[in-house]
């Protein structure tokens, strides 16, 4: 095992620990929940399934 990435695996998939709302910018963490996340500042959303991989 190498260094502790900034992932985990949740439902079999890799996904970020956490994400910052893009609108907000950093320090603004999004909110999960089943298949979204929102900012609960600025009211983005993002569909889960829709997450490029970078
Ligand atoms: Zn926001």
């Amino acid at each position: 095992m190498g260094k502790i990435e900034h992932y985990k695996v949740d439902g079999g998939k890799l996904v970020r620990e956490r994400q910052y709302c893009p609108e907000c910018g950093p320090g603004t963490f999004m909110a999960h929940h089943v298949d979204r996340k929102s900012c609960g500042r600025c009211g983005h959303t993002v569909s889960a399934t829709a997450d490029s991989s970078d």
